[in-house]
């Protein structure tokens, strides 16, 4: 790839971020970033870092801002993503987009753009309320929409399905509500620096991949 290709996409719990990211990844050859991948790691380490961030997942809340830039700008420095990222569930607060701005302004680097994908709450509490998840590659399915082949089992790569413990019912409301109180202040924040780009998540999966890489091609 002959341009960087530095992504943010942003949208509530549940919105297809995660396996839009992956479909990305596959077509474009640069690593899919998602803070929560990287704290949900952290915890099942057992690490410092893990015992940190668990009380905040658990109860669907946001880990504070250092924390969290902490880990995402480690993870940026990787090699991996000297030809671009797709950053996945990061910012999601004005706080962490400004500190991204000045880390990547540090590095001489800068945004291609934001995809903002918009899908109703109701939409968003049926998804995540049946979605299971790979252990190992976490590709994300959903019981009744997008059944895996084989019942528990990673189409990808046979890896064990499982329910994330805060798509439960209770805590998914308060993901929705920190969502709509501290994250979409960022669409009106990209949408001031014009690198904002917004498709319906409520499409087919196919149909909004479609959208999306439009919109990659549109950016230079
Ligand atoms: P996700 O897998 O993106 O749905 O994230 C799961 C949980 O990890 C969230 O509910 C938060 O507790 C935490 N988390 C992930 N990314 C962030 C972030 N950028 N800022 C704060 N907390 C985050």
């Amino acid at each position: 790839m002959s341009r960087n290709l530095n992504l943010i996409f942003l949208g509530p719990p549940g919105a297809g971020k995660g396996t839009q990211a992956k479909m990305i990844v596959d077509k474009y050859n640069i690593p899919q970033i998602s803070t929560g991948d990287l704290m949900r790691a952290a915890v099942s380490s057992g690490s410092s870092m893990g015992d940190k961030v668990k009380g905040y997942m658990a109860a669907g809340a946001l880990v504070p801002d250092d924390l969290v830039v902490e880990i995402l700008l480690d993870r940026l420095s990787g090699d991996d993503c000297r030809d671009g990222f797709i950053l996945d569930g990061f910012p999601r607060t004005v706080g962490q987009a400004e500190s991204l701005e000045k880390a990547l302004e540090k590095r001489g680097m800068k945004l291609s753009g934001v995809v903002a994908m918009m899908v109703p709450d109701e939409a968003l509490l049926k998804r995540l309320t049946a979605r299971r998840i790979c252990k190992e590659c976490s590709a994300s399915y959903h019981l009744e929409f997008l059944k895996p082949k084989v019942e528990g089992k990673c189409d990808r790569c046979q890896g064990e399905l499982y329910q994330r413990k805060d798509d439960s019912e209770e805590v998914i409301l308060n993901r929705l509500k920190v969502y709509h109180d501290q994250t979409a202040p960022l669409i009106d924040f990209y949408q001031k620096r014009k690198a904002l780009y917004t498709v319906d998540g409520n499409k087919k999966i196919e149909m909004i991949f479609s959208e999306i890489c439009d919109i990659i091609d549109s950016l230079n």
